[in-house]
């Protein structure tokens, strides 16, 4: 065997080990793929990834927050206020659900009836808020200024809220379960990494921004018809969002600055949807107060 020979096989190993992955890459995305019920959209979700699982993880994250911040009392009148919008949010996910999935012509899979919601409040600057997988809420103190009024509340509450209900955790699970095979198969065919890198972000992988542009899009849209069909004012979404544009001009806050689609094309979608969220209102509104709350 001459050099040259062996020299041919090393290259053509290096491609099936590319040329599996790439087949692999699809069995799994095809194999995983669904329709989501709420947006109509195609979603990836790892099908080994349970719901179970997913509201395990959001509890650990949950209470290892809850160490290292300050939570508020639950008697405290803020957090009182904040449970209490939470609860009127949470009350009108089933209608909303199965009225948004009924547009596409699907069921909704109520994901919300395996939650153990829990909301607590944060003292803290920081401009933010979060639902974690399983219902466990967060607001830190330093968004109530920005919001200024439940109405603004709601609305950012709405979103963190549909994040969790999208499973939009899950979503980026799983594209990073696939994008460190890749990284390995990379390696394996001896891809060198700048090469690597290139190849992934061509095909969007390997974003360091925590939600996509598509997913906070549909955290919008959900978390706006829930905020609605609880009797707040979607209107109050429009200002929100430009103050919070201005709040996270000097220093960019966590969920909302540069992880978020900026303020114009945002505030553009919610003004086409406006129409939408009012007639959710209309139709919802005082339902979702006799619907019950949180446990
Ligand atoms: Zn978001």
């Amino acid at each position: 065997m001459n050099q040259n020979r062996v020299g041919q096989r090393r290259g053509g190993l290096r491609l099936w080990v590319l040329l599996l992955f790439a087949g692999y890459a699809v069995w799994y995305w095809v194999s995983n793929r669904s329709i989501d019920p709420v947006t109509g959209e195609p979603v990836v979700i790892d099908k080994n990834i349970s719901t179970e699982q997913e509201k395990s993880l959001g509890l650990q994250a949950y209470q290892q927050v809850l160490r290292q911040e300050q939570p508020l009392p639950a008697n405290a009148p803020v957090s009182r206020q904040v449970r209490g919008i939470a609860e009127r949010l949470i009350a009108s996910i089933p209608q909303v659900t199965d009225a948004l999935a009924a547009e596409h012509g699907l069921q909704a899979n109520h994901i919300e009836k395996s939650f153990d919601w829990a909301v607590t409040v944060l003292q803290s600057d920081q401009v933010n808020a979060f639902c974690l997988p399983g219902g466990k809420i967060a607001v830190y103190t330093g968004l109530l200024p920005v919001a200024q009024n439940p109405d603004a509340i709601a609305v950012v509450m709405g979103h963190e809220i549909a994040h969790a209900l999208l499973r939009h955790g899950a979503q980026r699970m799983t594209r990073g379960k696939l994008e460190q095979l890749g990284q390995v198969a990379g390696a394996a065919s001896g891809m060198d990494s700048g090469t690597l890198q290139s190849v992934m972000s061509a095909y969007g992988y390997g974003s360091a921004l925590p939600y996509a542009r598509k997913q906070e899009v549909q955290a919008d849209e959900l978390g706006l018809m829930l905020a609605a069909s609880a009797c707040f004012d979607p209107q109050a979404s429009v200002p929100l969002w430009q103050r919070m544009d201005q709040t996270s001009a000097g220093n960019a806050p966590p969920e909302f600055a540069s992880t978020h689609p900026s303020a114009g094309s945002r505030i553009q979608d919610l003004q086409h949807l406006m129409p939408k969220a009012l007639a959710y209102r209309a139709k919802f509104c005082g339902e979702a107060a006799t619907a019950g709350g949180m446990r």
